[in-house]
C-alpha cells in the first residue's frame, strides 16, 4: 500500500509508492516518456510543446488505481517513491530528504538514529 508522506517538491502530503508498486509503475512512466518522444518526432515540436500536451495517461490511471489520488503530471509520480526518502524526523515528522540525510531539512534536528551505517 502506498504511504502518505510529505513531498518536498510538491510541498504537500502525497501517496508515496512502495517498491512492489513502483515495479508496476516504472514501465508506465517509461511509456509516458516514449509518448512524448513519438509526438516530438512526428510533429517536429519542441520538448516544451510536447510536454504541455496530455501524456502518460497510463501512468496517471495506474497511480489513481493504486492510491485513489488524481495526479495530472507523470513527472510528479516519478519522485513519489517511498525509497527515495528517509525516515520521518523524530522532531517534526517530515521525512528526511534522502535515506542518508544526517539532519532534517525542515527543522534542522539531527537524525535520531545517527550512525546507523
Ligand atoms: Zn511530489
Ligand atoms: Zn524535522
Amino acid at each position: 500500500m502506498a504511504q502518505d508522506l510529505y513531498c518536498w517538491r510538491c510541498d504537500r502530503v502525497v501517496p508515496m509508492l512502495t517498491e512492489p508498486e513502483w515495479e508496476r509503475m516504472a514501465p508506465a512512466l517509461d511509456e509516458a516518456v516514449a509518448e512524448v518522444q513519438r509526438y516530438r518526432v512526428s510533429t517536429a515540436s519542441s520538448l516544451q510543446t510536447a510536454l504541455a500536451r496530455p501524456h502518460g495517461r497510463g501512468a496517471l490511471k495506474l497511480y489513481y488505481r493504486m492510491t485513489g489520488q488524481l495526479e495530472t503530471k507523470p513527472d510528479a509520480i516519478r519522485h513519489h517513491r517511498l525509497s527515495l526518502y528517509g525516515p520521518p524526523c523524530a522532531h517534526c515528522g517530515k521525512p528526511l530528504r534522502t535515506p542518508r540525510a544526517s539532519h532534517c531539512a525542515a527543522c534542522g534536528a539531527m537524525r535520531a538514529e545517527a550512525a546507523v551505517e
